[in-house]
């Protein structure tokens, strides 16, 4: 039998071992961790609706009518009529002729990727896609090609050798650098080399774009250009599940196919009608994302100013490049020293190398909360040259 234990140890020694802290109360900027405040700036509560007045006030007022649990797979009887509202709310809201509402966003690229690609099949997938399309592209049992991160040249180049039918899928704004793919310039070579596009905006929805309706629609791409949109909503929209919009052919194809969607049980219809009511405020929430853009910006240029790296990123996830894992983390642990949770980034989620500080901005920050964030990058900033972050 394979030794566990070992391998713990050996994580441990490593620096990789991953712990789970304890939160209590709701997810907001001031967390309760363990029974310490901390100031967070690691959730991607993006919009600061996870502890909205209004979106639970629209969950409390959902229960009597729709009751608790989802109860049965929305193919056998578990297809609530909130379900339904919310998947043509999304539609709607994403310029697209029909959507579907998944559990999970991980649950929806496994789906989404098994269903529309095959053995014989080949998926091109961006070198720092997100875990779940990594996970999707294994589960369809196509032939994966991924291509350096961004470079769509490459990509072009391995497109026009492969025959067949072929799937090209990306994050939207990638979820460890920040950065936004190259959405206009995939939608022309999935056209000329007759791929389909799948785009996860799961960090874009809500951030960017007219009414925070994305990175796809920020560039004004249509169905036609972007035939396959997935989005989350436990991020930005402050609730929980996954959609993916799209032609109505496609959608009735995934719901014949996408086994993620078939063999599950329903989400509770009161959440998708509270998630409706947060799509409210997403699409009216341009106050909030002017702030959130302001506190990005004015990140930026104090944190480079500190002598700190940053990456090419105008989106709320904002990583600060360490790149040895054991001093990342003992970054992360001074900055929890003085009051700050920022969670250190390390491989496998990150390339070995490139550990990093994500630091990630939600409009429920104020901009004194980002001062206190300064301050302390600024004290523990010597001791990092030092060597010793203490
Ligand atoms: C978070 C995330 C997901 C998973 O979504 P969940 O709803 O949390 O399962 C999928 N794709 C990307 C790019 C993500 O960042």
């Amino acid at each position: 039998m394979r030794n566990f234990t070992a391998e713990l140890e050996q994580r441990k020694q490593a620096g990789l071992y991953r712990t789970r802290r304890h939160i209590s109360g709701p997810q907001q900027p001031v967390l309760t961790s363990d029974g310490k405040r901390l100031l967070s700036f690691c959730s991607n509560d993006y919009l600061g609706l996870a502890n909205h007045p209004s979106n639970i006030d629209a969950l409390r007022n959902a229960l009597p009518e729709t009751g608790l649990g989802g109860a049965a797979s929305h193919l056998v009887c578990g297809h609530h009529e909130a379900h339904h509202l919310l998947e043509e709310r999304l539609a709607a809201f994403t310029g697209r002729s029909s959507a579907l509402y998944f559990s999970t966003g991980y649950m929806a690229n496994l789906g989404v990727i098994s269903a529309l690609a095959g053995r014989g099949d080949t998926v091109f997938s961006d070198r720092l896609n997100h875990a779940s399309i990594i996970d999707g592209c294994i589960l369809s049992r196509a032939r994966v090609r991924r291509y350096a991160h961004g470079d769509v040249a490459s990509l072009a180049a391995m497109l026009a050798e492969t025959g067949g039918h072929k799937l090209v899928v990306t994050d939207g704004v990638f979820s460890m650098d920040g950065d936004v793919a190259p959405l206009r310039e995939l939608v022309a070579v999935c056209r000329r080399y007759d791929a389909l596009l799948v785009v996860d905006d799961a960090h874009g929805f809500g951030v960017l774009g007219p009414g925070g309706r994305g990175s796809v629609a920020e560039l004004g791409l249509s169905e036609e250009d972007v035939p396959v949109l997935v989005g989350t909503l436990g991020k930005a929209v402050g609730t929980s599940g996954a959609f993916v919009a799209g032609p109505a052919g496609l959608m009735d194809y995934l719901v014949q196919k996408a086994r993620t969607y078939i063999y599950t049980t329903a989400m509770p219809p009161a959440l998708a009608l509270a998630t409706c009511a947060s799509l409210d405020l997403v699409e009216g929430g341009e106050g909030l994302r002017t702030h959130l853009q302001g506190l990005v910006e004015r990140f930026r240029g104090q944190a480079v100013a500190l002598g700190y790296r940053l990456m090419e990123s105008r989106t709320p996830i904002q990583p600060i490049m360490i790149g040895d894992n054991r001093a990342a983390l003992a970054l992360s642990q001074a900055l929890e020293e003085r009051g700050l949770l920022v969670t250190a980034i390390r491989p496998p989620t990150v390339p070995a190398g490139e550990a990093r500080l994500r630091v990630t901005f939600s409009a429920a920050h104020s901009h004194g909360d980002l001062d206190c964030l300064i301050r302390a990058l600024a004290e523990c900033r010597y001791s990092l040259d030092a060597g010793s972050v203490a």
